[in-house]
């Protein structure tokens, strides 16, 4: 998930019930029809299972409404208002919780997407290979983006870019294969070859490594 103002992760919320700290919680899915539009992305929640609220509520719905369910307090971002919330277990939410830092990392390499995504469109008059290889790089990047940087890796033909690649590890094959492929191609476009040995990219027609010295 992204969190469009980070300013939230920084707030703090007090059960006005056990003066616990609130969790910041991510807002679960929205099913149709069950009112469940906080038009938030996070809520706060006291998860304090010792919190009179949530320890006294089993008693109240049992009372009023027959079931198994309880409350707990709630705060929207940015407001104190008093809300509660049913939960039908003394684990929902729990595994919800907003982690801040992971939180801030993620928004960082959403938004750092995007911003390459954009540059790629002039990348080339622009000379800059950062955005392809951002993108080329990163594993939680949108496939679609990432294939076009691989294209633009092959125009760049650019052979310093080889070790960031060769020393990335792929989750997807196909990505992999692709640059692979592109890197081959940009390998004769230069005359070179890599050394099977050590790697170093050496001229295409040696049978020494300058690196290693191994015979090829
Ligand atoms: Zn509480
Ligand atoms: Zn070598």
């Amino acid at each position: 998930m992204n969190i469009q103002d980070l300013s939230v992760l920084d707030e703090e919320h007090i059960c006005p019930s056990c003066k616990n700290k609130m969790s910041c919680c991510e807002v679960p899915p929205v099913h149709v029809g069950d009112g469940l539009g906080w038009g938030s992305e996070v809520l706060f929640i006291c998860l304090n299972d010792d919190c009179p609220t949530f320890s006294k509520g089993w008693d109240k719905v049992d009372v009023n409404y027959g079931h198994k369910a309880s409350f707990r307090n709630m705060q929207l971002p940015g407001s104190t208002e008093q809300n509660v919330m049913m939960v039908g277990s003394k684990i929902a939410f729990t595994g919800s919780i907003v982690d801040p830092e992971e939180m801030r990392e993620q928004n960082e390499r959403y938004t750092n997407e995007k911003k390459a995504l954009v540059a790629l469109e002039t990348c080339l008059q622009d000379k800059d290979i950062t955005p392809v290889m951002t993108l080329v790089l990163d594993e939680a990047a949108d496939n679609i983006g990432r294939l076009k940087a691989i294209d633009l890796l092959q125009e760049f033909n650019d052979l310093s870019c080889v070790d960031a690649i060769r020393n990335h590890s792929f989750k997807k094959t196909d990505l992999e294969q692709k640059c692979n492929l592109v890197i081959s191609q940009m390998l004769k476009n230069h005359f070179k070859k890599e050394c099977p040995y050590c790697a170093e990219i050496i001229k295409a027609q040696a049978n020494k490594c300058m690196h290693c010295n191994a015979d090829l």
